[in-house]
């Protein structure tokens, strides 16, 4: 059974629908790029997904349940769902490590002890433990970003949702925030990525899904859709970055 199961989703803002008729199977453990032009409805869908932005019809289904129920434990569902925003979206007046160990005590429950190991050896897998007393206001938005990513991962999440991570980022901090996210997928971290970086999808993705006016219009291996797609709105929208 695929982790996260989304059948048939819709999502309209007034008269205009932005998600039409959504099919998608995330498994455990896989990585996931959405790719596709600004407006074609990527970061509503990671946001349907996550129910920040409520789906207007359809079902989202995860380890088989289905969330849309009013009966589901949402608070629960959230936290196994974590998002890194193109924003950060750090307190800027925690320093580095009480941004990463503060969630794990009041969502979590978890001791300081515990939290501030778990925080020490996160922060270290993403190349920030020499930071860890500086508030955010004194870090790039490469660090910055990596932080954030330590902080999702800190709550054992099981899918990591990220919105164009880099995006907001300067052209010489942008590796390093990739190379974090590389790292995490390798240690079997399900992953859903919106992303403009075409090297790196093609590396890190078991799977790229292609998104057109609201729809997915071409989905598959890195292979099929970098090398041969076959919509012509993959191939136009290709022609722009490889
Ligand atoms: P992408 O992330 O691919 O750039 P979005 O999902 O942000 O696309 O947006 C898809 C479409 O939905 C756009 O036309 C956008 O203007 C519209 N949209 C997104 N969020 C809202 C909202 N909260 N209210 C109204 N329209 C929205
Ligand atoms: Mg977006």
């Amino acid at each position: 059974m695929a982790l996260i199961q989304i059948n048939n989703l819709q999502k309209q803002f007034g008269e205009h629908e932005v998600l039409k008729d959504i099919n998608l199977d995330v498994n455990q453990g896989e990585v996931v790029s959405i790719i596709g032009r600004s407006g074609s409805g990527k970061s509503t869908l990671l946001r349907a997904i996550n129910l920040l932005e409520p789906p207007t019809s359809g079902e989202i289904t995860f380890h088989g349940e289905n969330i849309l129920t009013p009966k589901y434990n949402l608070t629960q569902y959230r936290a196994k769902v974590g998002m890194v925003f193109q924003s950060f979206n750090l307190f800027n007046n925690l320093s580095v490590l009480d941004n990463v160990v503060v969630p794990q005590q009041t969502v979590l429950k978890r001791s300081a002890d515990d939290a501030k190991a778990h925080a020490l050896e996160l922060l270290q897998q993403v190349g920030m433990d020499p930071f860890i007393n500086a508030k955010p206001g004194q870090l790039s938005g490469g660090q910055k970003q990596r932080v954030a990513i330590a902080r999702a991962v800190a709550m054992d999440p099981e899918v990591v949702l990220f919105d164009e991570p880099t995006s907001a980022l300067d052209p010489e901090m942008v590796d390093d925030v990739l190379a974090a996210m590389t790292a995490l997928a390798h240690t079997g971290l399900t992953m859903i990525i919106v992303t403009h970086e075409m090297a790196f999808a093609r590396d890190i993705s078991d799977r790229v899904v292609f998104m057109d006016q609201g729809v997915i219009a071409e989905e598959g291996s890195p292979e099929q859709i970098f090398n041969h797609p076959t919509q012509e709105s993959t191939q136009a929208f290709l022609k722009r970055y490889l």
